[in-house]
């Protein structure tokens, strides 16, 4: 049968086959960058008002190619790891990093040394940037490397916290990050005269390995494209709304170490001309000050930001008038959460003026956003993900396992495969993890099971592939098992998310066989057991793995006569024992 496939409503954009640095900052004319003024504003540090201008993201960044290529010797398609919060060195070490024709693997903030071990390792990395309180964890890591001092300290590279210009001279905020070299000590020794190319064929050279679990197993490296970025950020454009002024300003809370955060907040505002706010994490009370304090006119959020604002009381307290639009995505966000923040929002501004909050979907392997909720759509459609952005196509596959031969009638749930040129190269050194996810003719296969109505918007309503989300953060099951069986009196276990409708999140749960089960006879020792566990994780693994759904000691993990968990049975057993309580 020929397969069912769906298409943008949208017209096809262009995909320009050029590197990601010559996408956003060329322009023709000298008092142009990426087509807006040089002279205004790309980001601001929310907490001390400093400001980057586009000329100033533009030279910093070839700065300090010219630096990484001098004193660092880096060539082209080498591996620099960047492991910070959020800060305005960021957009610096990236596009400094991508001019000088590096790849960037970015790193989660909270990894404990064996976390940033391991993307280290598998990355290949040779570089790593790291902000001042990751020096701690990059040194144990290095160290378990087998690096010796004086290689560890040619391989660090400590962004500062700030970027401060007095005059024309550059003042670090962090001036000597106990002898480390700094993201200052590498400016302002000359300038690369132009970023590395990759036009053409060459734009499908990887420039950032962003890590996923994919459908199964553990963490691997999403080879993200110079093409793959360049097409998405034009495809988001036609579905995502700007003020026709020019007036907008963006709040950035997301990190940007994640696809999410680092396309969203550091890539597209930059080439709508938009500013972007940076935080360094999302702090409820600051969100709400710096709204009031730079009239933000939009931010990017996921859904457990919403119930915060349902929730606290002060947000009464804040003008909030200038705010326009709230994108969630990375996680499933309900209608009726939606409906209630819209609401208490209307009514705090009090100028009768509709707040949009929009949601988007996406993965990391596409780049990541495929679905957005058009703003003329924001009141009718909320509750789905919205319609496929241009030059992508669907499927909605019900024998996701085989050949992808057979589609969902009309309406019908199946697993989204997706098609187009945002979709990843494949992972990184595991060509059978690509060829699982990727099939021969391109098709991506999400892992999630989705809805499509009769007017093309999209819901998602479940997930076939293992992965648990807290708060937008991946938790791979594969991982927290293999470290949970390193537990001396672990014999076995399963891990799988329970739903928390409180916290608009999933919470890790882990389902544990006793090594010795004579031992945890009674309710009493089982609940003693298990709450060792609990504790024993977190330290082991980043916050956002900690098993905050519990620790159930059972008899036996129900498993196929192939030996796969059967992560579906505990589902729903979780499912009745959440629904009983
Ligand atoms: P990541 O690669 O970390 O961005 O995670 C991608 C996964 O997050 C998807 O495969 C979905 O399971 C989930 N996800 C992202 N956005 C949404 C959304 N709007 N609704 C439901 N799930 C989502």
């Amino acid at each position: 049968m020929a397969p069912k496939i769906y298409r943008s409503p949208y017209p096809n954009v262009p995909v320009p086959d050029r590197s990601v640095f010559t996408h956003l900052f060329h322009s023709g004319e000298p008092n142009l960058v990426g087509g807006f003024p040089a002279s205004s504003t790309a980001y601001v540090d929310a907490p001390t008002g400093t400001t980057l201008s586009r000329a100033q993201v533009k030279s910093f960044a070839l700065q300090l190619a010219h630096s990484l290529r001098s004193a660092y010797q880096v060539r082209r398609g080498d591996v620099a790891l960047v492991y910070s919060q959020n800060s305005l060195s960021w957009p610096v070490v990236l596009f400094g990093s991508v001019a000088a024709g590096l790849r960037c693997t970015l790193a989660n903030s909270a990894y404990n040394a064996r976390e940033l071990g391991f993307q280290y390792a598998d990355s290949g990395a040779k570089l790593v940037f790291t902000s001042e309180e990751g020096i701690p964890v990059v040194l144990e890591m290095l160290k378990a490397a087998g690096l010796n001092e004086s290689e560890v300290r040619k391989r660090i590279v400590v962004l500062t916290t700030s970027l401060h210009w007095a005059g024309d001279s550059y003042v670090p905020v962090v001036p000597a990050a106990r002898g480390f070299t700094t993201l200052s000590d590498l400016l302002g020794h000359g300038a690369l005269a132009e970023e590395e190319k990759f036009d053409g064929q060459l734009s499908n050279e990887t420039v950032y390995l962003c890590y996923s679990s994919g459908t199964t197993g553990k963490p691997k490296g999403v080879e993200t494209t110079h093409r793959n970025i360049c097409a998405v950020l034009d495809q988001v454009k036609p579905a995502f709304p700007v003020s026709e002024d020019g007036k907008d300003r963006m709040l950035g809370i997301l990190p940007f170490y994640h696809i999410y955060g680092a396309v969203k907040l550091v890539h597209f505002p930059f080439t709508t001309g938009t500013p972007v706010y940076i935080m360094p994490r999302f702090d409820p009370v600051q969100f709400l000050a710096n709204i009031q304090k730079y009239r933000i006119t939009s931010s990017l959020i996921v859904p457990p930001v919403l119930v915060v604002l349902a929730r606290l009381p002060i947000v009464d307290q804040y003008d909030l008038s200038s705010l326009d639009v709230l994108f969630s995505g990375a996680a499933p966000l309900g209608a009726a959460l939606t409906k209630q923040v819209k609401a208490r929002l209307e009514k705090q501004r009090k100028t009768g003026k509709e707040v949009y909050i929009l949601q988007g979907y996406g993965l990391t392997e596409t780049s990541p956003t495929t679905h957005l909720v058009p703003k003329p759509y924001g009141i009718t459609k909320i509750g789905t993900t919205g319609v496929l952005l241009p030059n992508l196509e669907a499927r909605l596959v019900v024998d996701g396992d085989g050949e992808g031969n057979i589609d969902a009638e009309e309406g019908q749930p199946g697993e989204l495969w997706i098609r187009g040129p945002s979709v990843m190269k494949g992972y990184h050194n595991n060509l059978t993890a690509t060829k699982d996810s990727i099939t021969s003719n391109g098709w991506f296969k999400t892992g999630d099971i989705a809805i499509r109505d009769s007017d093309g918007f999209y819901s998602i309503v479940d997930r076939r592939k293992e992965l648990i989300k807290y708060k937008g953060f991946q938790v791979p099951p594969a991982e927290l098992e293999s470290v949970l069986l390193t537990h001396p009196e672990i014999a076995d276990v399963a891990v799988i998310g329970v739903d928390s409708a409180k916290e608009a999140t999933e919470l890790p749960r882990a389902y544990v066989v006793h090594a010795r089960p004579d031992t945890v006879k009674s309710d009493a020792a089982k609940a003693a057991f298990a709450q060792g566990v609990q504790k024993w994780v977190t330290t082991k693994v980043a916050r956002h793995k900690f098993l905050r759904g519990g620790v159930i000691v059972i008899d036996a993990v129900p498993k196929s006569a192939a030996g796969k968990i059967l992560r579906r049975e505990l589902r729903d057993l979780a499912k009745k024992e959440l629904a009983g309580r």
